[in-house]
Protein backbone atom coordinates (compact mmCIF):
# COMPACT_ATOMS: atom_id res chain seq x y z
CA UNK A 1 0.00 0.00 0.00
CA UNK A 2 1.35 3.43 -1.02
CA UNK A 3 -0.16 6.82 -0.11
CA UNK A 4 -0.80 7.50 -3.30
CA UNK A 5 -3.60 4.56 -3.38
CA UNK A 6 -5.13 6.09 -0.31
CA UNK A 7 -6.45 8.50 -2.96
CA UNK A 8 -5.30 11.99 -0.31
CA UNK A 9 -4.82 15.00 -2.00
CA UNK A 10 -1.68 16.10 -3.45
CA UNK A 11 -0.89 18.90 -1.00
CA UNK A 12 -0.57 16.31 1.50
CA UNK A 13 1.39 13.91 -0.54
CA UNK A 14 4.06 16.40 -1.37
CA UNK A 15 4.50 17.46 2.41
CA UNK A 16 4.82 13.41 3.16
CA UNK A 17 7.24 13.35 0.73
CA UNK A 18 9.27 16.22 2.40
CA UNK A 19 8.85 14.66 5.60
CA UNK A 20 10.64 11.60 4.39
CA UNK A 21 7.21 9.18 4.77
CA UNK A 22 7.89 7.01 1.79
CA UNK A 23 5.02 4.64 2.67
CA UNK A 24 2.36 3.92 5.81
CA UNK A 25 3.72 2.69 8.49
CA UNK A 26 1.17 -0.40 9.64
CA UNK A 27 -1.07 1.46 11.99
CA UNK A 28 -1.34 4.25 9.22
CA UNK A 29 -2.92 1.31 6.76
CA UNK A 30 -4.95 0.42 9.15
CA UNK A 31 -6.40 3.53 10.59
CA UNK A 32 -6.40 5.86 7.77
CA UNK A 33 -8.76 4.57 5.53
CA UNK A 34 -11.48 3.90 8.56
CA UNK A 35 -11.43 7.76 9.12
CA UNK A 36 -11.89 8.50 5.60
CA UNK A 37 -14.65 6.56 5.53
CA UNK A 38 -15.94 8.12 8.92
CA UNK A 39 -15.54 4.84 10.75
CA UNK A 40 -14.96 5.61 14.83
CA UNK A 41 -11.90 3.65 15.63
CA UNK A 42 -9.90 2.10 19.09
CA UNK A 43 -6.52 1.51 18.11
CA UNK A 44 -3.89 -0.27 20.45
CA UNK A 45 -0.86 1.32 19.98
CA UNK A 46 2.40 3.45 21.31
CA UNK A 47 4.16 6.45 20.72
CA UNK A 48 6.47 5.44 18.01
CA UNK A 49 4.49 3.86 16.03
CA UNK A 50 3.59 6.58 13.53
CA UNK A 51 0.01 6.60 15.32
CA UNK A 52 0.07 10.64 15.30
CA UNK A 53 0.16 10.57 11.30
CA UNK A 54 -2.70 8.07 11.27
CA UNK A 55 -5.12 10.52 12.54
CA UNK A 56 -3.32 13.69 11.08
CA UNK A 57 -3.41 12.73 7.62
CA UNK A 58 -7.38 11.67 6.98
CA UNK A 59 -8.29 14.86 9.00
CA UNK A 60 -6.48 17.12 7.36
CA UNK A 61 -7.57 15.83 4.27
CA UNK A 62 -10.78 15.83 5.29
CA UNK A 63 -10.87 19.49 6.51
CA UNK A 64 -13.05 22.52 4.91
CA UNK A 65 -10.07 25.59 4.02
CA UNK A 66 -12.87 27.81 4.33
CA UNK A 67 -14.59 27.28 7.32
CA UNK A 68 -13.77 29.38 10.89
CA UNK A 69 -14.90 27.00 13.23
CA UNK A 70 -12.63 24.14 14.61
CA UNK A 71 -13.79 20.84 12.54
CA UNK A 72 -11.26 18.51 14.64
CA UNK A 73 -10.45 18.17 18.35
CA UNK A 74 -7.13 16.55 19.57
CA UNK A 75 -7.26 15.77 23.52
CA UNK A 76 -3.95 14.48 24.84
CA UNK A 77 -2.87 14.08 28.75
CA UNK A 78 0.23 16.62 28.58
CA UNK A 79 1.10 20.32 26.65
CA UNK A 80 4.34 18.55 25.27
CA UNK A 81 2.04 15.98 23.63
CA UNK A 82 -0.06 18.63 22.48
CA UNK A 83 2.37 20.69 20.91
CA UNK A 84 4.00 17.68 19.15
CA UNK A 85 0.78 16.80 17.61
CA UNK A 86 0.20 20.04 16.49
CA UNK A 87 3.80 20.24 14.78
CA UNK A 88 2.82 17.18 12.70
CA UNK A 89 -0.61 18.28 11.87
CA UNK A 90 1.07 21.57 10.67
CA UNK A 91 3.73 19.87 8.53
CA UNK A 92 1.65 17.18 6.59
CA UNK A 93 -1.06 20.30 6.65
CA UNK A 94 1.58 23.02 5.32
CA UNK A 95 0.54 23.00 1.74
CA UNK A 96 -3.28 23.20 2.61
CA UNK A 97 -2.39 26.18 4.74
CA UNK A 98 -4.13 24.57 7.87
CA UNK A 99 -4.67 26.56 10.93
CA UNK A 100 -4.08 24.54 14.05
CA UNK A 101 -4.64 25.85 17.87
CA UNK A 102 -2.54 24.49 21.06
CA UNK A 103 -4.95 25.02 24.14
CA UNK A 104 -3.48 23.95 27.89
CA UNK A 105 -3.75 25.37 30.61
CA UNK A 106 -0.90 27.42 32.49
CA UNK A 107 -1.35 29.70 29.53
CA UNK A 108 -3.53 33.01 29.87
CA UNK A 109 -7.09 31.94 28.98
CA UNK A 110 -7.97 35.28 27.55
CA UNK A 111 -4.97 35.31 25.14
CA UNK A 112 -6.58 31.49 24.12
CA UNK A 113 -9.99 33.01 23.90
CA UNK A 114 -8.47 35.40 21.41
CA UNK A 115 -7.01 33.09 19.38
CA UNK A 116 -10.21 30.84 19.37
CA UNK A 117 -11.99 34.20 17.90
CA UNK A 118 -9.60 33.44 14.44
CA UNK A 119 -10.15 31.07 11.82
CA UNK A 120 -8.95 27.38 13.72
CA UNK A 121 -9.30 24.20 12.08
CA UNK A 122 -8.06 21.96 14.85
CA UNK A 123 -7.58 22.48 18.14
CA UNK A 124 -5.27 20.31 19.92
CA UNK A 125 -5.47 20.25 24.04
CA UNK A 126 -5.15 19.49 27.46
CA UNK A 127 -8.64 18.19 29.12
CA UNK A 128 -9.13 20.40 31.74
CA UNK A 129 -8.57 23.92 29.55
CA UNK A 130 -10.43 22.78 26.12
CA UNK A 131 -13.81 21.95 28.89
CA UNK A 132 -12.93 25.39 30.22
CA UNK A 133 -13.18 26.76 26.96
CA UNK A 134 -16.04 24.75 26.11
CA UNK A 135 -17.93 25.66 29.34
CA UNK A 136 -17.67 29.26 28.89
CA UNK A 137 -18.37 29.08 25.12
CA UNK A 138 -15.04 31.00 23.56
CA UNK A 139 -15.08 27.31 22.15
CA UNK A 140 -17.37 26.89 19.55
CA UNK A 141 -18.00 22.43 19.03
CA UNK A 142 -20.80 23.07 16.58
CA UNK A 143 -18.90 22.52 13.92
CA UNK A 144 -16.25 19.70 15.24
CA UNK A 145 -16.56 16.38 12.94
CA UNK A 146 -13.51 14.76 13.89
CA UNK A 147 -12.98 14.03 18.02
CA UNK A 148 -9.46 12.02 18.52
CA UNK A 149 -8.09 10.76 21.97
CA UNK A 150 -4.98 10.36 22.50
CA UNK A 151 -3.24 8.34 24.94
CA UNK A 152 -6.79 7.59 26.61
CA UNK A 153 -4.59 5.14 29.29
CA UNK A 154 -2.26 8.31 30.30
CA UNK A 155 -5.42 10.51 30.40
CA UNK A 156 -6.91 8.25 32.79
CA UNK A 157 -3.88 7.79 35.00
CA UNK A 158 -4.03 11.73 35.28
CA UNK A 159 -7.48 11.92 36.45
CA UNK A 160 -8.95 13.50 33.27
CA UNK A 161 -11.45 10.86 32.37
CA UNK A 162 -14.51 13.39 33.87
CA UNK A 163 -13.27 15.90 31.64
CA UNK A 164 -13.28 14.03 28.55
CA UNK A 165 -17.00 12.80 29.43
CA UNK A 166 -18.15 16.09 30.08
CA UNK A 167 -16.50 17.49 26.62
CA UNK A 168 -17.98 14.64 24.79
CA UNK A 169 -20.94 15.50 25.46
CA UNK A 170 -20.46 18.64 23.87
CA UNK A 171 -19.52 17.45 20.66
CA UNK A 172 -22.52 17.21 17.73
CA UNK A 173 -24.24 14.24 17.47
CA UNK A 174 -22.60 13.66 13.89
CA UNK A 175 -18.98 13.38 14.44
CA UNK A 176 -16.37 11.04 13.69
CA UNK A 177 -14.02 9.76 17.34
CA UNK A 178 -10.65 7.69 17.24
CA UNK A 179 -9.35 6.57 21.25
CA UNK A 180 -5.76 5.41 21.15
CA UNK A 181 -4.18 4.13 23.61
CA UNK A 182 -1.37 1.54 24.81
CA UNK A 183 -3.61 -0.73 27.24
CA UNK A 184 -7.32 -0.87 27.76
CA UNK A 185 -8.54 -0.87 31.55
CA UNK A 186 -12.08 -1.03 32.07
CA UNK A 187 -13.28 2.54 32.74
CA UNK A 188 -11.63 2.96 28.69
CA UNK A 189 -13.21 0.06 27.79
CA UNK A 190 -16.95 1.04 29.29
CA UNK A 191 -15.90 4.44 27.65
CA UNK A 192 -15.55 3.54 24.05
CA UNK A 193 -18.63 1.25 24.84
CA UNK A 194 -20.48 4.42 25.62
CA UNK A 195 -19.15 6.93 23.33
CA UNK A 196 -18.14 5.25 19.83
CA UNK A 197 -20.53 3.83 17.46
CA UNK A 198 -19.55 0.39 15.88
CA UNK A 199 -15.41 1.38 16.13
CA UNK A 200 -13.01 -0.49 14.21
CA UNK A 201 -10.49 -2.28 16.47
CA UNK A 202 -7.43 -2.19 15.21
CA UNK A 203 -4.72 -3.92 17.60
CA UNK A 204 -1.28 -4.07 16.25
P1 LIG B 1 4.34 8.87 16.52
O1 LIG B 1 4.05 7.45 16.89
O2 LIG B 1 3.17 9.56 15.94
O3 LIG B 1 4.97 9.64 17.66
O4 LIG B 1 5.42 8.86 15.31
C1 LIG B 1 6.71 8.30 15.47
C2 LIG B 1 7.69 8.81 14.42
O5 LIG B 1 7.45 8.20 13.15
C3 LIG B 1 7.66 10.29 14.19
O6 LIG B 1 8.96 10.78 14.31
C4 LIG B 1 7.16 10.45 12.76
O7 LIG B 1 7.78 11.55 12.14
C5 LIG B 1 7.57 9.15 12.11
N1 LIG B 1 6.68 8.71 11.01
C6 LIG B 1 5.33 8.78 11.00
N2 LIG B 1 4.82 8.24 9.87
C7 LIG B 1 5.88 7.82 9.14
C8 LIG B 1 6.01 7.17 7.86
N3 LIG B 1 4.96 6.84 7.13
N4 LIG B 1 7.26 6.89 7.43
C9 LIG B 1 8.32 7.21 8.17
N5 LIG B 1 8.27 7.82 9.38
C10 LIG B 1 7.07 8.12 9.87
Amino acid sequence: MTFEQMNLDKNIIQALHTLGYEKPLPVQEKVIPNILSGTDCIVKSRTGSGKTASFAIPIIQNLEIDERSPQALVLTPTRELALQIQQDFDRIGTFKKIKTLPIFGKQPFKFQKEDLKQRCHVVIGTPGRVLDHLQQETLDPSKIKYVVLDEADEMLNMNFLDEVQAILKYMPKKHVTCLFSATYPAVIQRMSKKYLYKPAKIDL
